[in-house]
């Protein structure tokens, strides 16, 4: 289903053009407009779903394979030295857009990008409570 005002249900559904590198039932990948680095692309489900908490795990299952396919063409035909995958969810995860994508970024030596996080500390007690907090 479609959202009115959402831009990635129009590009997704080809209301609004976009560079698109594949097509198939349930997706359409286009390039990022603000690209991190050359062949900078999103996986966008033809069906609105605002992030990963919404997403049907059958769209969840198959992105994650045309995620692997593309990820062979961006070796072989862009020749990236290596590839990040990366999907935000919610504004306080740097999610700006509200329909589910997966970033697929492409990575060469020396690019000069930097995805990364700082690591923190943990007791063996406060990984032991998180750890219960989330099986238990
Ligand atoms: P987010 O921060 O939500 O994970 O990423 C949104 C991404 O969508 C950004 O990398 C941004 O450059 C890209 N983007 C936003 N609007 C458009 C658009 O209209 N067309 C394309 N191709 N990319 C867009
Ligand atoms: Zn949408």
């Amino acid at each position: 289903m479609k959202i009115d005002n959402c831009i990635f249900c129009k590009i997704a559904n080809g209301e609004i053009p976009a560079k698109t590198l594949h097509e198939d039932e349930l997706f359409r990948v286009i390039l990022d407009l603000n690209p991190a680095t050359k062949g900078h692309a999103l996986i966008l489900p033809k069906d609105h779903a605002s992030n990963l908490f919404d997403l049907p795990e059958k769209t969840a299952a198959a992105v994650l394979v045309l995620a692997k396919r593309l990820a062979a063409d961006m070796s072989e035909k862009l020749g990236c030295d290596g590839l990040n995958l990366v999907q935000n969810n919610g504004e306080a995860a740097g999610q700006t857009v509200s329909h589910f994508h997966l970033h697929m970024i492409p990575r060469y030596v020396n690019d000069g990008q930097t995805l990364s996080w700082t690591p923190g500390k943990a007791s063996q007690e406060e990984l032991e409570e998180v750890r219960k907090t989330l099986t238990e």
